[in-house]
């Protein structure tokens, strides 16, 4: 008997673990099950539309959909198509692939007005997610607050800095190219509650920041230590880069030819949005960091901006059925076991950390479990499920049909843009 296995989620650490599983488990059957009718999750969807090169590694994911036993199917729903419940009957094993898309709220007072937004609908917004295109974010004041140090909060303000000219090869939304380079953008505002050390974006990500065209990168020299002082040797040279990039940064070479600012603060909590309907501006209070943690020091202060983005980080969409670990918003496991038959990966396994190749380890790790768990026992697997989304009328889009989706798309770009995205799930589905 051959084991048959159901992937929920064809993003990266889903599909390491479908190409490890037909490596480490012969005859393995296995279908990758994906809301979308596109695959890749983040590399599509999260991805910064100007690092195509990231993106590239979607032609080895395209690889692996194409192997004997392996199959995509796009735009099947678990919850709403098939249950996880059903899934768990007709596989030998499930493995929950499905990322952390929901933003992490940030709890404080106002973030719920106008012109605030998380990081996930911001980006999957200018990426033509089917979730947020139609967002629509307010981009008509000349300041922008993006909340949080990581290189989610690098890629946003990156996005809005850049001139059209170039964005020229990326791949962001003609939509989301006209708003931003219509928009009045002057004053950009990266906010860390820690400090520069305690930041984790990573040297590459910051670096890009010191080669845009029209904007400057303003850091106050006073707010950086000269060392990065007592950190795990593991995190050492990322750091030490990072604030020697910072220096350079702080040192005064404005000659008045780039219009637009990005200040990157440092030690600044956000403690209120403020506005009646609207956000006026962002209040955060001064903080020091005590022994890795922050520590406010009562002392607040006002960025005026009409736009807010928080890119703090991402909790799972639970899924009916799957034990949660509520506080960390990802799934209960060790290690990736959730429940006998039952696996997750990736950042539905261990939150939103990493960069796509940590995933490939991560999930390789998982898979080499899943070998040594499974005992075959005769399930229907992809037969049953197809009998049962054919019950109920739902439209699979298979591998052939996503590669049509992407011939269009890049068939109808313009000038050196790689592909036009669909942004809504009808128009994929009107091109099949
Ligand atoms: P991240 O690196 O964990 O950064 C999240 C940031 O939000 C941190 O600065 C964190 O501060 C801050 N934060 C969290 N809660 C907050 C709160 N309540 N108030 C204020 N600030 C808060 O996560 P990310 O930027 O979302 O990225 C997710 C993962 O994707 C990361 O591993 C990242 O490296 C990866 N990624 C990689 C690339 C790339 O390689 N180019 C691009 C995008 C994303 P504290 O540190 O103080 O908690």
């Amino acid at each position: 008997m051959t084991p048959s296995f159901a992937i929920i989620g064809a993003g990266p650490s889903g599909l390491y673990a479908a190409d490890a599983l037909t490596r480490k488990v012969p005859g393995a059957r296995i279908d990758v099950i994906e809301r979308l009718p596109t695959p890749f999750g983040l590399v599509r969807g999260g991805v910064a539309p100007d690092h195509q090169g990231t993106k590239a590694i979607s032609r080895q994911f395209s690889r692996t959909l194409g192997k004997e036993g392996v199959r995509f199917l796009g735009n099947v729903a678990v919850g709403e198509a098939v249950s996880f419940e059903e899934l768990k009957q007709l596989y030998d094993a499930v493995i929950i692939a499905s990322g952390a898309e929901v933003d992490r709220r940030l709890g404080i007072p106002g973030e719920d007005l106008d012109g605030v937004y998380g990081s996930g609908a911001f980006v999957g917004w200018y990426n033509g997610h089917p979730d947020h295109c139609h967002l629509a974010p307010l981009l008509d004041r000349p300041g922008v607050v993006v909340i949080g140090n990581g290189n989610v909060a690098i890629d946003v303000v990156r996005v809005l800095a850049k001139t059209p000219e170039e964005m020229a090869t990326s791949d962001i939304c003609a939509y989301a190219a006209e708003a931003i380079a219509a928009a009045p953008i002057a004053e950009l505002t990266m906010a860390g509650r820690r400090g520069p050390v305690e930041a984790s974006f990573t040297p590459a990500e910051l670096g890009e920041l010191g080669r845009l065209d029209k904007c400057r990168v303003v850091v106050d020299a006073s707010a950086l230590p000269a060392a990065v002082g007592d950190v795990a040797d593991s995190d050492r040279a990322y750091k030490e880069k990072n604030l020697e990039t910072l220096h350079e940064f702080a040192a005064p070479t404005d000659d008045g030819s780039k219009p637009v600012s990005l200040t990157l603060l440092f030690h600044a909590a956000p403690v209120a949005i403020v506005g009646d309907s609207r956000v006026e501006a962002v209040r955060f209070e001064r903080t020091r960091v005590e022994d890795g943690r922050t520590v406010g020091t009562g002392e607040t202060f006002d960025v005026p901006c009409g736009t807010v983005v928080s890119a703090i980080g991402y909790v799972m969409s639970p899924i009916d059925g799957v034990p949660m670990d509520e506080g960390r918003g990802i799934t209960a496991n060790t290690d990736g076991r959730i429940a006998p038959g039952v696996y997750a990966v990736g950042w539905a396994k261990r939150g939103p950390s990493g960069t796509i190749p940590t995933n490939r380890a991560d999930s390789i790790a998982v898979v080499d479990l899943i070998a040594a768990d499974v005992s075959p026992a005769g399930k229907p697997g992809g037969e049953g499920l197809n009998a049962l989304l054919a019950e109920r009328g739902v439209r699979i889009v298979d591998l052939n049909g996503w590669n049509r989706i992407d011939a269009v798309e890049t068939g109808r770009a313009t000038g050196e843009h790689p592909r036009e995205k669909f942004t809504t799930v009808d128009e994929m589905l009107a091109v099949l």
